[in-house]
């Protein structure tokens, strides 16, 4: 079923940047049955907005931004919710239906998407979502925080486990310490009680890593030298999302064995692989993106657990012009979020 984004909403309608996303009104109507309507609190800002409101995702504006929200249920059509629950957005996009959905295999659903780029998204005041896209609200995040998880914690959270194998004790490097997904890879490696590095062209944001739990935080230029210093052989995982400004740096800081993950590649599309690291060191070299409803569970558990989301910087959703050009600028330590509906 389609995803609605009614009420004030964040629109992305022309492909110049942050400045072509405006706030316009949508009518509100009840949701089709399968359907529940939430009542949005907060939602969230990814790199994926600003490639979208750049016009580098060939989506046809106009299309309510944002993947990441949660609120309040306002009508169900779906006797699983009634009004008045609290709940998360699982940002993943599919069918539910197909072999591979019924599998659990969501992202590989010939329907697969992104909430909010495949389809209208969360920073609206209400959004009609499938029921299967709705889960409960951790009770120990505030409504910033709720929102601030979904997306890079299920990325980073099926980057780590389901792909990269990561064990405890093991060492994994964090490429790109600022951005959302990174961050969130930073406080799951930790949470499953692997061992962090990192790496940041910011000073504030290695400072920032440190104090997260990484046990150390490199510049960017040649990190290699510095993580075969700490760690003599390299590490068992590199957690990429940069690509070919890093790639290479990466491949020198593996061990032998080591399994490189990635889920992004903000520096270009293209990069070059020098092919004898790649065999003669045994490595992986793995692809990712998003994450299944399972994958999203096991984020909800490991919430309940302990595992904590980093909020950078809260705006209201009339300042999502500001938001976007907080992460469009790479300024941001952690997630942008937007506040949608005050306490
Ligand atoms: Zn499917």
């Amino acid at each position: 079923m389609d995803v609605l984004s009614q009420g004030r909403a964040a629109v992305y309608e022309e492909p110049i940047g942050p400045a072509g996303v405006r706030i316009r009104e949508r009518p509100r109507t009840e949701p089709q049955p399968g359907a529940v309507a939430v009542a949005i609190r907060a939602a969230s800002i990814n790199h994926l907005d600003l490639w979208l409101a750049h016009g580098a995702q060939r989506i046809t504006p106009p299309r309510v931004i944002a993947a990441d929200g949660a609120g309040v249920v306002e009508a169900s059509g779906d006797p699983a919710w009634k009004t008045g629950d609290e709940v998360v957005i699982f940002p993943t996009l599919c069918c539910w239906e197909c072999e591979w959905c019924r599998k659990g295999e969501n992202v590989r659903c010939a329907s697969f998407g992104v909430l909010g780029e495949h389809s209208d998204g969360t920073a609206c005041e209400l959004i009609h979502i499938d029921a299967r896209n709705i889960f409960r609200k951790p009770k120990s995040l505030s409504w910033e925080e709720s929102a601030a998880f979904p997306l890079t914690f299920l990325t980073a959270w099926r980057m780590l486990t389901t792909r990269a194998r990561l064990q405890p004790g093991e060492t994994v490097l964090v490429v790109g310490a600022g951005a959302g997904v990174a961050v969130a890879a930073i406080c799951i490696a930790k949470h499953l009680g692997a061992r962090v590095l990192a790496t940041s062209r910011s000073e504030a944001k290695r400072k920032l890593a440190v104090e997260l739990g990484a046990e150390a935080a490199f510049d960017s230029a040649a990190f290699s030298k510095a993580v075969r210093e700490v760690t003599k052989d390299g590490v068992e995982v590199v957690f990429e999302h940069v690509g070919p400004a890093t790639l290479d740096e990466s491949m020198r800081s593996l061990a032998m064995g080591g399994r490189i993950v990635t889920c992004g590649s903000t520096s270009g599309v293209k990069a070059e692989i020098t092919m004898p690291r790649l065999f003669f060191r045994q490595a992986d070299l793995l692809g990712s993106t998003m994450g299944n409803a399972s994958e999203f569970d096991a984020v909800l558990k490991a919430i309940d657990a302990g595992l904590r989301p980093v909020v950078d910087k809260i705006y209201p959703l009339d300042r999502v012009q500001d938001a976007l050009t907080r992460v469009d600028t790479s300024e941001q330590f952690g997630k942008v979020v937007l506040s949608v509906a005050g306490d």
